[in-house]
């Protein structure tokens, strides 16, 4: 063998720096990389999922397209597994193959009431003020009261966009109908709810600090929340994070009563237990069962029962991955069954030839970007050492692959593509004095991509 043919599937961080790595990595052996993409646009979660209002996490980009723009990695967007490209075609045309798919739905709450009108998923939401071309363009923010389950980052994100104002996302990349759709939203309280307490939220403090500092929202705190336990206490005194955030909420419990238009309210020891409706079927209220903290860092149901009106409702639980046709799956984890990358039969250890993977369709969705690097250097250490799993392709031609592509009349894009997209979106924001404003329909991202612009 001259060179190892090696598909990696999923151009997010994970896919990028497994790409990257591969190709830095000492072996005895060359490498010949083709990333593949559903979309027609590279990055990921860094462009669909981290909040545009992050300019500085949303330039991680830049990074990511330094190493695409070195051109030893070829780019093919708009191609998705498991129609476009099936492991049958990879097993032909590659020696191995990397997925690093990452996670795009949201984890299941399994309350009563969860199906009805104006509940929905803190992915779904993302996806639409992000500008995803496959999640419909309106939204609907009718409602005065809102709660976010959730105390994560993305219950931050969510609860953010939802209370910030329409004119102070201005500078943002988001899409106009975005600002169209946030800028009529009527929106007075936001609610937060956590299950545990202050000192057990997986808020990172950068994050929560921000939502203090938003233009006329105030943030609503409730004593009853701070009445810490020991195990609290501990937290708070041996971890740093903690006692940072813990910080931010006590300095919010101090300013004196607000008068802005909008409200943050953080809620804890909530423990979800239905979406109410009303009679047309329709979110009216969220009830939940108050929680304490049970001495170890966990709560106990309490047996009180409280109700918060609200006309929407965000579940912001986590993420969850999604199988891959012919791919082993734990449905349980959402996760590619692996061990440090390398792919395993499910229920057992054996390991499925070939096959790897990497980012959060390995470890399931926790974690930053960066972790995705140290991730991949794991993953990549055992394609270079796995020589005898690999697969032995028919045709592992790299003209293979683009005549494959072709003759399915796949309409993919490329790096140069990509830079075409980059441009237009560039100079539509120019006029306004914006970084960018995102191309959504994935018809435009694509005839723009390919220069077929007549279409567009
Ligand atoms: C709302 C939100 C906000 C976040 N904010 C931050 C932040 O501020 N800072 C931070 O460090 N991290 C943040 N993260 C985490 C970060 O986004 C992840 O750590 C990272 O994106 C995971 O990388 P990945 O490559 O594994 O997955 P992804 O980024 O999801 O990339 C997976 C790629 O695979 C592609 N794909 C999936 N299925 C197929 C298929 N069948 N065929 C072809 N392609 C496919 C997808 O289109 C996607 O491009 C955030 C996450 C979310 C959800």
């Amino acid at each position: 063998m001259t060179k190892l043919r090696v598909a990696i599937v999923g151009a997010g961080p994970a896919g990028i720096y497994a790409a990257d790595i591969l190709l830095k990595a000492e072996r005895k052996f060359e490498v010949s990389i083709d990333l593949f993409d559903r979309l027609p646009a590279p990055y990921g979660l860094v462009r669909y999922g981290v909040a545009p209002d992050h300019p500085r996490i949303k330039g991680i980009i830049n990074a990511l397209r330094e190493v695409l723009d070195r051109g030893d990695i070829r780019v093919f967007g708009n191609v998705n597994f498991g129609t476009d490209l099936t492991l049958d075609d990879l097993k032909r045309h590659y020696h191995a193959v990397i997925f690093a798919t990452g996670a795009v739905r949201d984890a299941p709450l399994n309350i009563p009431g969860v199906e009805l009108d104006g509940s929905y998923g803190a992915a779904d939401f993302v996806s639409w003020f992000d500008g995803h071309p496959d999640v419909p363009r309106e939204w609907p923010l009718e409602a005065q009261s809102v709660a976010v389950i959730g105390n994560g980052n993305v219950a931050l994100d969510v609860s953010r966009m939802l209370a910030k104002h329409a004119d102070d996302l201005l500078s943002t990349e988001i899409p106009e109908n975005v600002y169209e759709g946030l800028k009529a939203s009527p929106v007075t309280d936001v609610h937060v709810f956590g299950r545990r307490g202050p000192a057990q939220v997986k808020f990172t403090p950068l994050e929560l600090r921000e939502l203090g500092e938003l233009n006329d929202v105030d943030m609503v705190l409730y004593d009853e929340d701070f009445d810490y336990d020991d195990a609290s206490k501990t937290a708070i005194a041996s971890n740093k994070q903690v006692m940072v955030i813990d910080k931010i909420l006590q300095k919010w419990r101090e300013r004196p009563a607000g008068t802005a238009s909008r409200r943050l309210h953080l809620h804890f020891y909530a423990k979800p237990l239905e979406v109410v409706g009303d009679e047309n079927g329709r979110v009216a209220a969220f009830r939940y069962e108050r929680t304490r903290p049970d001495a170890e860092g966990g709560v106990v149901g309490t047996g009180e029962i409280r109700e918060v009106p609200v006309q929407a409702l965000y579940r912001a639980v986590g993420y969850f991955g999604s199988p891959l046709e012919g791919i082993p799956f734990d449905k349980k984890h959402g996760v590619i069954p692996n061990r440090e990358g390398v792919a395993l039969k499910k229920g057992s250890n054996d390991v499925v030839p070939g096959v790897y993977a990497t980012g959060w369709i390995k470890r399931g969705p926790v974690g930053l970007i960066g972790h995705t690097k140290s991730d991949a250097m794991e993953t990549i250490r055992h394609v270079i050492n796995g020589e005898g799993s690999w697969w032995a392709p028919e045709s592992p031609s790299e003209e293979s692959v683009v005549e494959l592509l072709d003759s399915r009349g796949v309409r993919y894009t490329d790096v140069d593509g990509w830079h075409n997209l980059d441009q237009h979106e560039i100079a539509l924001g120019a006029p306004h004095g914006r970084a960018r404003v995102k191309v959504v329909p994935r018809e435009d991202m694509v005839a723009i991509s390919r220069n077929e612009t007549a279409t567009v």
